[in-house]
């Protein structure tokens, strides 16, 4: 077997036994990104193989005394969103090509810290903004389980890395379903931590009351694992949680009994494909079978969370983005004949079509004007998805439900319908609103093979529960850690 196709927990424990080395290691991974990347195109940075090399060899060493900490050699590469001091931060952004942070995220510290070996940084949309990945200034990533149809968005390259044997974990960030939506159509693991759960010091801000970074791996002990290396409170977050952080991978393998799975009829409404509710169905039925006691229950205010998201996310977006001048740092325009000139030149040109479209409806939104009629009631409505929330967690433990309304679509397919874009997001977008955790696992595939996730959410702070059940799931659908058969060329 090929070590790119292990999952972490397995590489990790063929490196304690010292049947393989984390050189080989990266050997294999690096030899599977030169064979199948010029058609998945998950990468926007690679970085030099001799860096990758010597990492691997440090950790070589550091084991070989003993030492190491959880990631020890395992080859894993970024959404290129995470600040890294060793390669650029693009965000997927002409704005910032060229762009070297002078620190790195707290993320890539724990990552550091825990010995991980960092490959790459991964195709995106524009500053996380979209649901397919196809707004990424330096290419469109593809979906290994068929090229050509799109990865899901905006964490589209980290899913697909994962997908395609190109690093053995990823980290991505969720704003209203950017780590969830790709795993599901790449047919990978992806969770959103609760909001706070993990520091986002460093995580470039597209709408930092909704942002949250997070792991896409193959399997769900693999989630688990990554969880504990980048949960916890950080100072330079001030929305960080100051809690304590439980060892997510000892609680896996309890089973289900008394665990009560909450359906809400709002999430297979119209729209839903049948083969996705087919298949999010059996899992369900799954979990029933591992113990859970299924209930039904009720989130009447879903149908809003769109148009709130799509108010919210877009009016702190135009706030953060403002830093984008031209001055300090990124894309400046040199042919400016004037201060203000240079300003709309360099934002012009450094922004991408979606991105412009956000900062128009944000500012539009925060104008004096409007405020009332558009940000703060979107911010009421935000509150109701919350206390929805609130009140089904009294009645179940965790949510089951879809992620996506579909498979992955062909690329271009809605390219010129953003609308339509912005409605696929419906299903994953209130957590975001509401801050709870919500994760993606593979359930099944459509019948010409396409893969479809289900998605787990739970209370604040209850990612333990997610895994817990993901992991029993995931035991049953006979669907784990299958990787596609990308052709090598
Ligand atoms: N699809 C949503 C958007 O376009 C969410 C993106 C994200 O989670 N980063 O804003």
């Amino acid at each position: 077997m090929e070590p790119y196709t292990l999952t972490l927990c397995e590489a990790r424990k063929l490196l304690d036994q010292g049947d393989i080395t984390a050189v080989r290691l990266a050997e294999s991974v690096l030899g599977r990104i030169r064979a199948v990347e010029h058609r998945i195109k998950s990468f926007i940075t690679l970085r030099d193989e001799a860096a990758v090399m010597a990492l691997a060899e440090e950790a070589d060493r550091r084991r070989g005394k003993g030492k190491g900490g959880a990631l020890c050699g395992l080859p894993i590469a970024v959404k290129d969103v995470l600040c890294t001091t060793t390669m650029r931060t693009t965000c997927g952004s002409k704005m910032l090509e060229h762009f070297l942070p002078p620190y790195d995220a707290t993320v890539i510290e724990k990552l550091d810290a825990a010995g991980a070996v960092l490959v790459g940084k991964l195709a995106m949309d524009e500053f996380a903004m979209g649901s397919t990945s196809e707004n990424c200034a330096f290419g469109v990533p593809e979906n290994p389980w068929r090229p050509g149809y799109i990865t899901g968005g905006s964490s589209g390259g980290s899913a697909a890395c994962v997908a395609a044997g190109e690093s053995l974990a990823t980290l991505g960030s969720d704003t209203g379903g950017s780590i969830r939506q790709p795993a599901s159509l790449c047919g990978v693991v992806g969770m959103k931590p609760t909001y706070g759960r993990v520091s986002r010091y460093g995580l470039v801000a597209f709408a930092s009351s909704l942002d949250q970074v997070g792991p896409l791996t193959r399997d769900v002990s693999d989630c688990a694992l990554m969880m504990n290396v980048i949960s916890g409170h950080d100072p330079r977050d001030s929305t960080s949680a100051d809690a304590p952080v439980p060892d997510y991978t000892s609680m896996l393998q309890d089973g289900l009994r008394g665990v009560r799975v909450g359906v809400p009829a709002e999430y297979f409404g119209d729209g839903l494909d049948p083969e996705v509710e087919q298949v999010v169905r059996a899992g369900i039925t799954m979990l029933a079978d591992a113990g859970a006691r299924i209930v039904e229950v009720s989130l009447p205010y879903t149908p809003y969370c769109v148009a709130a998201y799509y108010l919210i996310a877009p009016a702190e977006a135009s706030s953060n983005l403002a830093r984008y001048d031209g001055v300090r740092y990124g894309f400046r325009d040199t042919q400016a004949g004037s201060l203000l000139d240079m300003y709309r030149r360099s934002r012009s040109a450094g922004f991408g079509d979606e991105v412009k479209r956000r900062i128009l409806i944000g500012t539009y939104a925060l104008s004096a004007g409007y405020y009332d009629a558009y940000y703060k009631k979107a911010s009421q409505v935000r509150t109701l998805l919350r206390d929805d929330f609130a009140r089904v967690f009294r009645d179940c433990d965790l949510i089951a439900s879809p992620v996506t309304p579909a498979p992955a679509w062909k690329i271009g397919d809605k390219a010129d319908d953003p609308l339509a874009v912005y409605l696929s997001d419906i299903l994953t977008i209130s957590a975001n609103l509401a801050g709870i955790p919500g994760m993606s696992v593979p359930a099944g595939f459509s019948g010409d093979g396409l893969p479809i996730g289900i998605q787990l959410q739970g209370a604040h702070f209850r990612e333990d529960i997610l895994l817990r059940a993901a992991w029993n799931l995931e035991q049953r659908a006979g669907v784990r850690g299958i990787l596609p058969g990308v052709v090598e060329q």
